[in-house]
């Protein structure tokens, strides 16, 4: 049976893991729409396209040679023959993603094919910034992930290994928030989009709270 969960939230709300937990424990797909534009800008930067250059970029996303497991065991990203799955999470793509995310065509052309992967998936875990809004609007289950400023600094801490300093983070996380909201408002939960806020929850509880929404 067709079942689409559609959660966004800002970046460092867990949203990845507590989405990932979440499709494996009610045994759905699992698709990360901000790995797409992160391979995007993978591929925008490997073909020397200028991020300044509205057309070049639209253009670079028409031909992207993308494929995105939706296997939340399994989790693999590809542009053409090169596996880019780790390299999309490096500092030089995070810093960039956001010129590419604001294209309005790059951005209607990922949106397509996040629609065409929903729909193949049927049952499907769907995490980015516009699903519950633009991509996925009529989803069964539509959530906002929040958590507050200082708990998502806190996990980015923790993930990064606590090395930068926290001024680093706090610029990292809020500047990147800044830019995106230019594409897409995340902040604010539209109408039947139900708020799961996490900064108090540890990953398993936010896990099992989404699972409850899922399942109830
Ligand atoms: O979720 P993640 O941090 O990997 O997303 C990377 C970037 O992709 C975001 O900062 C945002 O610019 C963009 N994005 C988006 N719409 C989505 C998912 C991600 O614009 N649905």
């Amino acid at each position: 049976s067709r079942l689409i969960v559609a959660v966004d939230g800002p970046s460092g709300s867990g949203k990845s893991s507590v989405c990932r937990a979440a499709a494996k424990t009610v045994g759905a797909a699992y698709l990360d729409t901000g790995a797409m534009y992160r391979a995007a800008t993978w591929y925008c930067l490997d073909q020397d396209v200028d991020l300044d250059d509205e057309d070049a970029v639209a253009l670079a996303v028409e031909s992207l040679p993308l494929c995105i497991s939706t296997d939340p065991d399994h989790q693999v990203i590809t542009v053409g023959e090169t596996d880019v799955t780790a390299e999309i999470r490096e500092a030089r793509i995070s810093e960039k993603v956001s010129e590419v995310a604001t294209n309005r065509r790059a951005r209607s052309l990922l949106i397509a094919a996040q629609r065409q992967l929903i729909d193949d998936a049927g049952f499907v875990v769907a995490e980015g910034r516009d699903i519950t809004s633009v991509v996925a609007p009529d989803a069964q289950v539509r959530v906002l992930l929040t958590a507050s400023a200082e708990a998502r600094l806190r996990r980015r801490g923790l993930q990064m290994g606590g090395t930068q300093s926290e001024q680093d983070l706090k610029v990292q996380v809020l500047e990147r928030d800044k830019k995106d909201s230019a594409a897409s408002n995340f902040t604010e939960a539209a109408d039947g989009v139900a708020v799961l806020d996490s900064s108090d929850l540890t990953l398993e509880e936010t896990v099992e709270a989404l699972v409850g929404r899922i399942q109830g």
